[in-house]
């Protein structure tokens, strides 16, 4: 995995232009950046520079920083409703990525930990957290190594902190969401609990819990550092800021980069050097997002307020340019029967439900289905649909009908006339090998 740039803007005469979260990586080492390396770019708040926590809110509302993990909620008001909620206050960083076309937290965990526990510390001064817990997945080896060493650094450079625990979860998509994570800490399994309470009412140890994805309190503890006008100079008026994408499948250049929000689709995709046979279509968000046609892919932009209006949106930042000759049925089957996998085996609708639709979209791309298994599609899709405790199978269904909406040439022709020969060679979107069976 490779971390690079793509097009840039201006210096500005405050912090980095572009990239900015890519630019806390110790290029030189390819390692880990070392406290000292960071503390060079990034003070600590000694007695001097150490503003009041309602000061820290008040900048990241100003910025108008929303969440980088999928859900895109703003940040601030986040921080501030946990900040009001009574009982001993917690912060858990996410760093699940359970996403398997996602790498970009798994980099800052990796490369920047530093800046990862800057922002972690940082929500926690703002809402006066007694607690930092930070979960990675027990697979996510180098990450675990990185961010234990560098919570032993400040040990060591008896840097002022809260205590910070850190937390290895099972490699299951559902570790990262949100009820399991604190179910998980709480002593329980991974799997979600039915809400409310949310978390950010009633979290771990039963106190008001902030829960943010790496890649958030990385741009928080930018933020703190150099204001929320310099934040803004970057993004859109309603998406300020940057935001990390994972660029794979038909390109050459494939990794994690940073762009700002807003950036046109083809622009990336074109940056990144697409294979010479081109690309068929993109799957972006990552397996809870959806397939982009080649023609949308030409006028989308990377920003939630024009993606929505397509239907799509930035999920997790994972971008994947389908080559011509993967079938993009077979693919879609493939990530949905690992999907159907990966359920936490709770409620009726999601076990059932995404296990038929997995199967009926298998039988599409093997060319065995008929035009009631594509209406039993469609079918299953509404009645799963919100019918789940977590939106886990909303995010199946959501592929599901996207797929079925782009390649709708190809559903009828793998209807009428059987497989594609597209379905013989080697499948595109990564899957995991084996589903682990333990959720603690
Ligand atoms: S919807 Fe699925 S993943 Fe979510 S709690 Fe129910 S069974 Fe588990």
């Amino acid at each position: 995995m490779i971390a690079h740039e793509l097009p840039s803007s201006p210096p500005l005469s405050t912090g980095p232009s572009l990239p900015r979260l890519l630019s806390a990586l110790d290029e030189q080492s390819g390692g880990a950046t070392s406290l000292s390396a960071h503390r060079r770019t990034y003070p600590p708040p000694t007695p001097a520079r150490r503003q009041p926590a309602e000061s820290y809110i008040a900048a990241v509302e100003k910025a108008g920083l929303r969440g980088r993990g999928g859900a895109g909620f703003p940040t601030g008001r986040k921080l501030r409703t946990v900040s009001e909620g009574q009982g001993r206050r917690v912060v858990v960083v996410n760093g699940s990525e359970g996403e398997p076309a996602s790498a970009k937290d798994g980099l800052l965990l990796t490369r920047a930990p530093h800046l990862v526990l800057d922002g972690a510390l940082l929500a926690a001064a703002a809402i006066a957290a007694r607690e930092v817990f930070v979960g990675i997945e027990r697979g996510k080896v180098a990450a675990l190594r990185a961010i234990h060493h560098a919570i032993a650094e400040r040990v060591h450079a008896h840097e002022p902190m809260v205590p910070v625990r850190v937390v290895e979860l099972p490699e299951r998509y559902l570790s990262g969401e949100e009820s399991a994570l604190v179910h998980l800490i709480n002593g329980g399994e991974a799997k979600p609990t039915s809400t409310p309470p949310r978390p950010y009412q009633r979290g771990v140890g039963g106190g008001p819990t902030l829960i943010d994805n790496v890649e958030t309190l990385c741009h928080l503890a930018q933020i703190v550092q150099w204001g929320p006008a310099w934040f803004r100079s970057q993004g859109t008026v309603e998406e300020p800021g940057t935001m990390l994408l994972t660029l794979s499948g038909a390109v050459g250049r494939r990794g994690v980069c940073e762009i700002p929000i807003g950036m046109s689709l083809a622009t990336i995709l074109s940056s990144s050097r697409p294979n010479a046979g081109g690309i068929s279509a993109v799957l972006l968000g990552g397996y809870y997002g959806t397939w982009l046609s080649v023609a949308d892919a030409r006028v989308a932009t990377m920003d939630n307020a024009t993606l929505r209006r397509m239907g799509s949106g930035l999920g997790c930042g994972a971008v994947i340019a389908l080559p011509p000759h993967a079938c993009a049925l077979s693919e879609t089957a493939r990530v949905l029967t690992w999907l159907a996998g990966q359920t936490a085996g709770q409620c009726g609708p999601c076990v059932h439900g995404l296990a038929a639709i997995a199967g009926g979209m298998r039988e599409l791309a093997a060319g065995t289905a008929s035009l009631r298994t594509l209406e039993s599609l469609h079918r299953w899709g509404d009645q799963v649909e919100g019918r789940g405790a977590c939106s886990f199978p909303d995010g199946a269904v959501r592929l599901l009908r996207s797929a079925l909406k782009v390649f709708n040439n190809d559903v009828a022709r793998h209807i009428s006339h059987g497989p594609c020969s597209a379905a013989a060679h080697q499948p595109v979107l990564p899957i995991p090998s084996a589903n682990v069976v333990s959720w603690r």
